[in-house]
């Protein structure tokens, strides 16, 4: 017998079938047209988007068109999935069509809430009147599409390493924990989970809106265009090159897996190079996703389990330490 003493993992540490490695990823299927639409795709997409907010006149530039394109865009990836659905198994339901709508709606008035004051005019013209932007007039200088990478990279940066401590602290990991909940993935999935981490999430946001020059609204296009695809249903035959840059599908399913190595992958939003930078990176796909064996949340427990989940733990911790009390026998 060996000397080492088998150390039993935690419950969650489970395993389950994961898809490893870029060769072995579905493929789309139908005619040659199909084929060809959903390979070149997410390329042509993201060039269109990056035109429009490059060559488009001044008065489009700002965030009121961007949330209506926004809208658009979300609209359209739902008719791609039912198009070119990556699984059936994620196809929507009526009542996960229900809840889902629930959770944006709800998404949307958390942002509007939290966020809405800072769109009044008095800290709009005390944030103009305090920053003063001579100070950034070296990165005004740059080219506008250096502007935008280095703001979404910054941005996506800041949110890999938010992304990463919420799965490494259990403080942070009970605020993103239900998220991890949603057993498939659809375009509305990424507004599903508990509104705390809605928030600590909008933090890398800047709420500053009306003012933002064109490199800010470029910096989001790169998250419509690319970041939308992380919760889609949607199969493309995405090229290889795309893989090594950008987040996709695939990489976020496998973040999304029941498979709880599979879990502590692929943290960041857009440009998966963080991850390959930091060996977080893990390509292939999933299907059976969620927590607890794909154990299903009710709506409910999204709402309260970020403070509910703590409090059964400190309860049971001090029941521990209470000394043991005889029992008389009867
Ligand atoms: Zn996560
Ligand atoms: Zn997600």
């Amino acid at each position: 017998m060996s000397g080492t003493v088998a150390v039993e993992k935690p419950s969650y540490m489970v395993s389950a079938p994961v898809t490893m490695g870029l060769e072995n990823l579905g493929r789309v299927e139908g005619g040659p047209f199909k084929r060809a639409f959903f390979t070149h795709f997410q390329p042509a997409f993201l060039i269109a988007v990056v035109a429009f907010y490059y060559y488009a006149p001044a008065a489009w530039i700002k965030p009121s068109v961007t949330l209506w394109i926004g809208l658009g865009v979300k609209f359209m990836m739902m008719g791609m999935e039912w198009i070119s659905p990556r699984y059936k198994s994620w196809q929507h339901t009526w009542k996960e069509l229900a809840c889902d709508t629930f959770y944006v709606a709800m998404g949307m008035m958390v942002v509007r809430v939290v966020f809405g004051p800072i769109n009044s005019e008095a800290i709009i013209s005390w944030f103009q009147d305090t920053f003063d932007f001579g100070k950034i007039a070296w990165f005004m200088a740059m080219p506008l599409l250096l502007q935008a990478f280095l703001l979404s990279f910054v941005r996506d940066y800041f949110q890999y390493w938010m992304h990463r401590f919420m799965h490494n602290w259990y403080p942070l990991w009970v605020t993103h924990a239900p998220h991890h909940f949603i057993t498939q993935l659809n375009v509305q999935k990424g507004s599903i989970g508990n509104p705390v981490e809605i928030f600590l999430i909008g933090l890398g946001v800047s709420g500053l809106f009306d003012f933002l020059p064109r490199a800010v609204l470029l910096a989001g296009a790169f998250g419509l265009a690319v970041g939308s695809y992380q919760h889609c249903n949607i199969r493309f035959n995405t090229p290889r090159w795309w893989f090594k840059i950008f987040n996709t599908t695939e990489h976020h399913s496998l973040h999304h897996a029941q498979d709880y190595e599979s879990t502590r992958s692929n943290y960041s939003g857009t440009w998966i190079f963080i991850d390959r930078m930091h060996g977080t990176c893990r390509d292939g796909e999933a299907e059976l996703l969620g927590q607890e064996g794909g154990r299903r949340m009710t709506i409910w427990e999204t709402m309260h389990y970020t403070f509910t989940e703590p409090y059964k733990l400190l309860r049971e911790k001090f029941a521990r330490r209470r000394p043991m009390v005889a029992v008389p026998a009867e």
